[in-house]
């Protein structure tokens, strides 16, 4: 180019860019290559040269290139000043870098995008964060973190493949998106946790509104090749206030009360709220001391006799675990049973509550009393574990307790799901030789036909129907119909939570053929269980 910015003379690559041939680009003006609002004439492109490019150095711009044909594209241009003999002239390099801003672009997506949902991911959803905290702070609007977390994701991971999983992702993605305003930011933070920030909130109830959509609207069935799919979603919100303005901690509040969401039944919402924290902080504690409990001799066993409804005979006894913690004194199973099965020191627990039931039946045999079968509450999480059932065997082959003296009580939760695997199970343990139980039957799923496929000889059930037989209907109609049908299937009745004389005489007219409870005998420890024994016995 010369000072006036006329070609003088160019490349093939030029040709390439811009559609003229070479000898086209002869004598052609700089400024006719490129859609400038500064340089329009020979004189713009003087002025520019002479101002913007000094001697040794490169001047880069950005322009937009226009071709022969009239498109344009992204122009990147390199402008030096070079001396042919004492005339100054100029080189020019141009560059079309449609494909690296696209590229640029993409990257850009990619670091602010989840590339599956195409929603915001982590870092985006923090800068957001962080920008909406800013906002508030300025104005008195509020903002929430929500957190979701899907139900029953990874079973259909498992069950119909990661394609479907995928596409199920991007259903809540997209139902999601429907759900909040244009303003939120919804965002994938991995796996099946999303997260949406909602900005300038007038009212915390609108809030409440959009999480009861979001969850009905996750819990609709979605058709995926063929395979009609239903999830739920748990919800966890926080709100920000002045004790709690970082990004950080209004994350960890949301998620905080997510656990809590997933704690209390799961498809429900739950608002942050600082007891929350409390109750985490007791857990942990809880669980180390649990720890220790084994160790130090904390844990013991109580027992609670049944008896035949006919002929009044002891004919078993429940072993009820017992912690006598050294500070907080006696702690509930209720309570602390829950946490072992979270932490996983369920399963040692168990086996201890498993082979000190079984010695204690064995040493009341050896003493010469009448046989009775002991009962013993298997948790979820001891009942799932690859070698439950020779943890059965080690607890009969070290008491030598007969087996059939040995009863097992699980929950109709723990064989209502993955259904074959349970029943290899259960006929694993009927073979063995030990009896089975429901406990708690009635509040889980009720479903009275799926008890035909499990090898089960005994149904308990629950105190919540025993309680009040005498004064609701339904829970006499209940009754009525469990022992009904399990009489059918051949099963024992076992009710617990037998606590009055009215309670055994309606129960004894249903049919139902054992007693549990405090009508008869609260549990009581090891000793005074024996002492009862003789006493009944001679009674
Ligand atoms: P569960 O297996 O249903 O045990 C019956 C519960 O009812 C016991 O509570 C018992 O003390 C109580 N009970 C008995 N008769 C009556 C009555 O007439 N009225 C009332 N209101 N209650 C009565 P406990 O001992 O507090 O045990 C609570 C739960 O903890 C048990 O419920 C069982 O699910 C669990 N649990 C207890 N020991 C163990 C154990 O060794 N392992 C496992 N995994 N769970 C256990
Ligand atoms: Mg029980
Ligand atoms: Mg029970």
């Amino acid at each position: 180019m010369n000072g006036q910015g006329k070609i003088l003379s160019s490349n093939n690559a030029m040709s390439v860019i811009f559609g003229y041939t070479p000898s086209e680009f002869e004598g052609k003006d700089i400024h006719n290559l490129i859609k400038s609002s500064e340089i329009k004439t020979s004189k713009d492109a003087e002025e520019f040269l002479i101002n913007q490019v000094a001697e040794f150095n490169v001047y880069k711009t950005d322009e937009t290139g226009l071709c022969k044909d009239g498109s344009t594209f992204p122009l990147k241009m390199d402008i030096r000043e070079v001396y042919l003999g004492k005339n100054k002239h100029y080189t020019v390099l141009f560059r079309n870098v449609t494909e690296r801003l696209k590229s640029e672009k993409l990257i850009k997506k990619m670091a602010w995008h989840d590339s599956l949902t195409g929603l915001a991911n982590r870092n985006m959803f923090s800068e957001k964060l962080t920008d909406a905290l800013k906002v508030a702070r300025r104005s008195d609007k509020q903002i929430a973190v929500m957190i979701l977390d899907l139900d029953k994701f990874k079973p259909v991971n498992d069950l119909f493949g990661h394609g479907v999983g995928d596409k199920l992702l991007k259903i809540v993605a997209e139902r999601l998106l429907e759900c909040a305003r244009e303003v939120d930011t919804v965002a994938r933070l991995g796996g099946d946790e999303f997260a949406i920030v909602f900005s300038n909130i007038e009212d915390e109830n609108n809030i409440i509104v959009i999480a009861d959509r979001i969850i009905d609207s996750i819990q609709q069935p979605a058709e995926i090749n063929g395979n009609i799919i239903q999830i739920g979603t748990s919800i966890g919100i926080s709100f920000y206030n002045n004790d709690a303005d970082s990004p950080e901690e209004l994350i960890r509040m949301a998620d905080v009360a997510l656990y809590q969401a997933k704690d209390d039944g799961r498809r429900i919402y739950r608002l942050y709220d600082p007891l929350m924290d409390a109750e985490t902080k007791a857990q942990k504690e809880m669980e180390v001391d649990l720890n220790k409990a084994l160790e130090n001799d904390e844990l013991f066993l109580h027992f609670q006799p049944q008896f035949d409804a006919i002929d009044n005979k002891m004919v078993g006894a429940e072993a009820l675990i017992r912690w006598q913690h050294p500070e907080k004194g006696m702690i509930s199973p209720y309570t602390f049973i829950p946490i072992a099965e979270v932490s996983g020191i369920i399963i040692p627990i168990g086996q201890w509550v498993l082979n000190t039931a079984c010695l204690a039946a064995k040493s009341w045999q050896d003493k010469g009393l009448p046989k009775i079968r002991i009962s013993v509450n298997i948790s979820a999480r001891q009942f799932q574990a690859e070698n439950f059932v020779s943890t059965i065997e080690e607890a009969i082959n070290i008491s030598k307790l007969d087996p059939r003296w040995l009863e097992l009580e699980i929950t109709e939760g723990m064989v209502i799901q993955n259904t074959d695997n349970v029943v290899t199970k259960l006929e694993e343990l009927k073979k063995l030789g030990v009896y089975l139980s429901i406990d708690d039957f009635g509040t889980g799923y009720s479903s009275l036909a799926y008890l035909k496929r499990f090898p089960v000889n005994t149904l308990k059930i629950d105190q919540s129907f025993v309680r009040n037989i005498h004064e609701d209907q339904d829970d006499a109609a209940i009754t009525d119909a469990v022992i009904r049908l399990g009489h059918s299937l051949g099963l024992t009745i076992v009710a617990e939570g037998v606590e009055t004389e009215e309670h055994v005489q309606i129960l004894r007219d249903k049919g139902c053929d054992v007693f549990q409870g405090y009508y008869f005998c609260r549990p009581i420890d090891g000793d005074a269980f024996i002492e009862f024994q003789k006493n009944h016995n001679s009674a």
